[in-house]
């Protein structure tokens, strides 16, 4: 573990981890979207229904003949996104075969940044943050089931690109600077 501001970072996990963001292949049983309930943080309710008629142009069960669906649910833990009888997030939307995100399709359009308008779990995945004190980022459990993951070499130095490229999105380029110095300082 290696604390960077103030999370501890699983880099085991982490180093061992290839991705690539490949939505053409997803389908109901592989999509990430179709998997997980999506807890909501402290802020991310108000947010998602700030987008909710922008991304409802793309998916269309987000509306029911001339009104929009309430998207948010009370899960296990606390509030989340709700989903459609598949278990399918009702944002999600099918593209030329492609499985996407209305809420990062509508923040595009609207020129924010779709990885602050999702919800953190979202734009986090295939990575995840623990509830532990202090928390800890880290892999999400069976990711390696889907075809956009896989595993590594032991020994890699240097995240994936995919792995990096989600926590720059995420977590600044300074936190992604900061981690990988303190990956070559302990290897
Ligand atoms: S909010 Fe978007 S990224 Fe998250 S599960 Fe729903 S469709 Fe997928």
């Amino acid at each position: 573990m290696l604390q960077i501001k103030n999370m501890l970072v699983d880099v085991d996990a982490l180093l061992a981890l290839s991705h690539t963001c490949q939505p053409e292949n997803c389908d109901r049983r592989q999509s990430c979207c179709a998997t997980y309930e999506v807890p909501l943080e402290r802020g991310e309710g108000a947010r998602v229904l700030g987008l909710l008629s922008d991304a409802a142009r793309y998916a269309k069960g987000l509306r029911e003949q001339d009104e929009f669906v309430d998207p948010l649910d009370e899960g296990d833990v606390g509030p989340c996104l709700v989903t459609d009888e598949s278990g399918k997030c009702l944002f999600a939307y099918t593209k030329k075969g492609a499985t996407l995100c209305s809420l990062h399709s509508a923040a595009l359009d609207l020129d924010l940044p779709p990885y602050r308008m999702k919800p953190r779990a979202c734009s986090l995945w295939p990575l995840a943050i623990t509830d532990d004190a202090p928390q800890v980022l880290t892999v999400q459990d069976s990711v390696l089931t889907f075809p956009c993951n896989s595993s590594r070499r032991k020994g890699a130095k240097r995240l994936h690109s995919g792995v990096a490229d989600t926590i720059r999105e995420v977590f600044g380029e300074s936190f992604l600077t900061e981690l990988q110095e303190a990956i070559n300082a302990a290897s």
